[in-house]
């Protein structure tokens, strides 16, 4: 197996010399194993979270161990019921060509039900991200704005089409005019706005004009603070990500927002709730795999991928992923498919 392993913590922005790449030969198999062939790697933000040691929701990367990611693999050989050579299967086997796994931390796909991928996107951890945060916290009502950023990715774009099939207006946020014209022509969204243009604050209060009612929240920075001074009475925030600082290695510069937030949370009676998916996964995974399944198979909720060819790109498309250079749910085809 070929695998990417973390050499060092990074300062900032991951650089090549923080990764270093592994040759070795796969251990033998044992009663309920399954041995692996990588076809798909996801990239997904929190990994930048694993690649530090400051604490949060879960453990950190080893120095020297296999970076870990939700892949989509080939089974090639299986000493387990329920699992024969060919079979496509969910697992989370990280960044290399090859592994063994437990069958029972695999989860079988139908390839004619849907495009194997979507496991790793739609219909995988970021729809369901989108799912039960929307639903479970923002909750929003017919005729309502729900206003959310990194709005072409995986988890945004879910989340805007989810809150068009409640009735709501869905007001995306992306980075430069070619993703803000995908949200309203692919995604159907209601508004779309540039955080990179210099009139964002005025283009975002001319797309709600109604004011605000769900702020789904993936990125903080700049575009939070915009938002929040949008928001209405009882307007729901359920945070999600802070994608704008994941590299970050100070405080941010410039006066202080808190105080100035905490008055709005107050005058303003808003909930503010941070959420990390697992949670909602033994009360909703399942009506969330039936429901957007659905959605997905009639047309109703639409995905965009960008997929990069070969493992040894999967650092420089990191780098990419938490600067906006993806356009799409991220993902390394590591092996053919
Ligand atoms: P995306 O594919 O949307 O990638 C991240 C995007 O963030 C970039 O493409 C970029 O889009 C945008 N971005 C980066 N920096 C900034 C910035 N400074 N200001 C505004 N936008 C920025 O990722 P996902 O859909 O996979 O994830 C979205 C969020 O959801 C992340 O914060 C992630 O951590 C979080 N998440 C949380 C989970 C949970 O359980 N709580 C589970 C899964 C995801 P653009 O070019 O449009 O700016």
């Amino acid at each position: 197996s070929t695998q990417i392993r973390l050499a060092a913590r990074p300062l900032g922005e991951p650089r090549d010399s923080d990764f270093q790449t592994t040759v070795r030969t796969l251990p033998q198999l044992r009663n309920g194993q399954v041995s692996l062939r990588t076809v798909y790697l996801s990239l997904d933000p929190y990994m930048r979270g694993r690649m530090s040691d400051a604490k949060s929701y879960a453990d950190p990367v080893e120095i020297g161990d296999v970076m870990v990611g939700g892949t989509v693999c080939e089974v090639i050989e299986s000493r387990a019921a329920g699992r024969q050579a060919g079979d496509l299967v969910l697992a989370y086997t990280g960044w290399q060509t090859h592994a063994v796994a437990d069958a029972r931390h695999t989860r079988r796909l139908d390839p004619r039900q849907a495009p194997v991928s979507t496991a790793l996107g739609v219909l995988g951890m970021p729809g369901f991200t989108a799912y039960a945060g929307l639903f479970e916290i923002g909750r929003p009502k017919p005729g309502e704005t729900v206003v959310v950023a990194a709005a072409t990715g995986p988890v945004g774009s879910a989340v805007g089409q989810l809150a068009r099939l409640r009735g709501a207006r869905a007001v995306g946020i992306a980075g430069g005019p070619r993703k803000c014209r995908a949200l309203r022509e692919v995604f159907g969204f209601d508004a779309a706005i540039d955080h990179r243009s210099p009139t964002f604050r005025e283009d975002l209060a001319a797309a709600s004009p109604d004011g605000v009612d769900v702020y789904f929240e993936n990125v903080g920075g700049p575009v939070a603070d915009a938002v929040t001074h949008r928001l209405n009475k009882f307007a729901r925030i359920p945070v999600c990500g802070l994608v704008a600082d994941y590299n970050a290695t100070g405080q941010p510069e410039g006066v202080d927002r808190l105080p100035g937030f905490l008055r709005r949370v107050l005058t303003l009676s808003l909930t503010v709730r941070g959420f990390i998916q697992d949670e909602f996964v033994p009360s909703l995974h399942d009506a969330f795999l039936h429901d957007m399944a659905g959605w997905v198979r009639e047309g109703s909720v639409r995905y965009r991928e960008d997929i990069v060819e070969g493992l040894e790109q999967a650092p420089e498309a990191f780098r990419g992923l938490l600067s906006g250079r993806n356009f799409g749910k991220l993902l390394v085809r590591v092996g053919e498919d």
